[in-house]
């Protein structure tokens, strides 16, 4: 279908894969390795489904009661409680990949940590002061474009799986590489993150003097994102698919891989058909 967005071609392809080579896609692990560095009260917690079947621009947010509701009451939110925008780091969003968590996977989100976001920035970035519902759309895209990333590194993953019938490359990749690195200097997949979020902040509406500001607050690996902006966006993409591909945080190699990278695509940057996810409190979820 025309419409329809490729990343459920690409599940039903590593199902596909995974079945037919008769073992764990895991590789031995029995749950998502990202498990061992996060807070599964977070991490699995209850969540609903939003947005469905829209496709995630500025505009069609305005659609949303959710979004409507937020602003009406963003002049009463104290923005000095101390729930921080630092992604998986305050557990602001996350993402949950199709390889470990098919039946919710996508992009998560905690109501608290949008709530204050966006009332910070109406009350703050100069480009959403006093625009209640503008600070909630772009507290979303802000949460949003970064978390997106990460899918779009485990679809390019994907394809190094599909291409070499190798159902684990995802799951070494972050066995060997993203849990040994997350919280340092040396994690290039949330540097990277933060760079597509700061190279989007115009679609986003947030100040760009801001916005960078405000990465460049938010510690190791995050604020490393100026290290890879403009071209070096694409090498650091380069590295990152290498690292993928050995299941090496230092990969003897750096082939033009990002060309497997759907950065571009424009269905895939207004978030058609990707699952997003809020959650209103930190409490184990069963069903995973
Ligand atoms: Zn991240």
């Amino acid at each position: 279908m025309e419409n329809q967005y490729t990343a459920y071609e690409i599940i039903l392809a590593i199902k596909k894969l995974q079945e037919n080579n008769g073992k764990s896609p895991k590789d031995g692990k029995s749950s998502d390795p990202i498990m061992e560095i996060v807070t599964p009260q977070w991490y699995y917690s209850s969540s609903y489904e939003v947005f469905n079947d829209v496709e995630l621009t500025w505009e069609n947010l305005d659609r949303f009661n959710l979004v409507h509701d937020i602003a009406n009451n963003i002049h009463k939110v104290d923005i000095k409680l101390m729930i921080k925008g630092n992604f998986e780091k305050s557990f602001a969003s996350w993402y949950l990949s199709y390889h470990y968590s098919p039946l919710k996977w996508g992009i998560h989100v905690r109501m608290a940590a949008l709530v204050m976001i966006a009332a910070r920035f109406n009350r703050s970035c100069p480009s959403l002061v006093f625009k209640p519902v503008n600070s909630v759309k772009a507290a979303f895209f802000y949460l949003f474009n970064h978390t997106l990333f990460h899918h779009i590194t485990e679809n390019a993953s994907s394809m190094m799986e599909l291409i070499s019938s190798d159902p684990n490359i995802y799951g070494r990749y972050l066995c060997n590489v993203y849990t040994q690195v997350f919280n340092s200097s040396n994690c290039i997949e949330e540097s990277l993150a933060n760079s597509y979020l700061f190279q989007r902040a115009k679609q986003s509406h947030i100040s760009t003097k801001y916005l960078k500001a405000e990465l460049l607050g938010q510690g190791a690996g995050y604020e490393e994102f100026v290290k890879y902006l403009c071209l070096d966006f694409q090498k650091g993409n380069r590295v990152l698919l290498s690292q993928i591909r050995e299941g090496n945080i230092n990969p003897s190699s750096a082939e033009p891989l990002e060309q497997i990278m759907n950065i571009p695509d424009s269905q895939i940057s207004r978030g058609y058909r990707i699952p997003v996810w809020i959650h209103e409190q930190a409490n184990p979820a069963k069903g995973f």
